[in-house]
């Protein structure tokens, strides 16, 4: 991977030669003022518009209209089904079984629902551990549900920190959490890359490591999904959630996804809160029985599920099972390796990424420091058509898409930032 080059033409040969280039097409693409592309490196925060999301859509809209109630069981995609369409090539996009992935509710909702069930504490055993620099929603969700339990979250709420000086997690740190006090510790629940510094964490090793000391295991993977290759099945996560709005491209605030490992499949001992929608397909309209659980995460829903916007996962979906994560991942890789690539040929003394070198280690996305930056660096970065973000005190994220972005992006940003540098 060390062959890349500088220059201008070296990406546009990379462009030329990749694969999966034409995929940019079938995207919308943000513009300036003067009607040209932005560069858009924030998929990590709002994936882009596929251009056959309208279609799909308004195909509900039409069905809606032409058939009211009529669509849950005539529609061209059938309403009362609708979720089942999602499931198989969801459960592709994290490496999963199908009986073990569900689209519904929203991410920090869909954590709560699974903390109702997986998250039972005892007098010895209740503390939560999550990393130290959890998405803040992550963060309340779990103090909430200390308290919801009756602990303080201040004595009951241990974080996984990164060393003096360091930004990223150790994990020998943890295992000496949990040698420490892995028997008091009920739930391990991590952001399975983190939102901050790109670090994708080892879902398998950290599932080993907090079973062996019997604790339940938990992944956040808002900024995994559609990014990187979960493998949640094989990783033994108890369970996973993750929003579908940034990688997967399904629109702001669209639903979420939820995993539950094959082994909770049939288990009706769990703690959980019901409604219509997790009772048993073939009896939830005779109403008036007894709540028989469907298995699987599918028994975890609640609602009859907005289809507006599962039309919106749909589109983005298929586009995936178009691709492959295969696909996707390779070309990631060397994108992401190139934008460090021309980062690093800034100097050091200027620039350091935060996000590891190693690229098992992260997905697209690079936190970069800017020495003595501050925020007038990203206002000039939006000025020159860059959308980046900007997080206190002094790191710009950028996420090249693999589905959408290319090396000209890339390129055209370093030269960017490394004119405003010189400026
Ligand atoms: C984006 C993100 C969220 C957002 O939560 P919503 O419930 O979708 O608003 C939560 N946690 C993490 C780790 C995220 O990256």
């Amino acid at each position: 991977m060390s062959n890349y080059k500088l220059g201008l033409d070296y990406a546009l040969n990379q462009d030329q030669e990749d694969d999966i280039k034409s995929y940019r097409n079938q995207f919308y693409i943000p513009k300036d003022k003067h009607g040209n592309d932005l560069i858009y490196m924030t998929g990590n925060s709002l994936g882009l518009q596929p251009k056959q999301t309208k279609s799909y859509v308004n195909q509900e809209l039409e069905d809606w209209a032409n058939l009211g109630v009529e669509g849950h069981f005539e529609a061209k995609n059938p309403w009362l089904r609708y979720h089942e369409f999602l499931t198989e090539a969801m459960a592709n996009v994290v490496g999963a079984k199908p009986i073990e992935v569900i689209v519904m509710n929203t991410l920090t909702a869909n954590l709560h629902f699974m903390m109702a069930s997986f998250y039972q504490p005892t007098k010895n055993r209740y503390k939560i551990l999550i990393e130290s620099d959890a998405f803040p929603s992550d963060k309340y969700a779990v103090e909430s549900q200390l308290r919801h339990h009756g602990f303080e979250p201040k004595e009951s709420l241990i974080l996984w920190k990164p060393r003096e000086g360091e930004e990223l997690l150790n994990y020998k740190d943890l295992e000496s959490i949990l040698k420490a006090q892995g028997d008091e510790i009920a739930l391990i629940m991590i952001g399975g890359v983190n939102y901050y510094t790109g670090q994708f964490f080892d879902l398998k090793r950290i599932t080993e490591l907090g079973h062996q000391y019997g604790c339940i295991v938990g992944f956040d993977c808002a900024h995994g999904a559609g990014n990187v290759q979960l493998n949640l099945h094989d990783s033994g996560t108890d369970f996973a959630a993750w929003c579908t709005y940034k990688y997967l491209n399904s629109g702001p605030g669209s639903l979420a996804g939820c995993f539950v490992h094959e082994r909770h499949a049939y288990r009706k001992d769990l703690n959980r809160f019901a409604g219509w929608w997790s009772h048993n397909k073939e009896t939830r309209f005779s109403m008036r029985g007894e709540f028989d659980q469907l298995p699987g995460a599918e028994g975890w829903q609640l609602s009859n599920p907005p289809i507006l916007s599962m039309a919106a996962i749909k589109s983005s979906l298929d586009l995936f099972t178009e691709v492959g994560m295969d696909a996707l991942t390779e070309k990631s890789r060397k994108l992401t390796g190139y934008f460090e690539f021309l980062l690093k040929d800034l100097g050091e003394s200027i620039i350091q990424i935060i996000t590891p070198s190693n690229p098992d280690e992260r997905g697209c996305q690079l936190s970069i420091q800017v020495k003595k930056a501050d925020k007038a660096l990203h206002h000039k970065l939006t000025e020159a058509g860059v959308i980046s973000d900007w997080r206190e005190p002094d790191v710009i994220r950028c996420a090249p898409v693999p589905l959408y972005n290319s090396f000209e992006d890339v390129y055209q940003l370093v030269e960017k930032l490394k004119v405003i540098l010189n400026g």
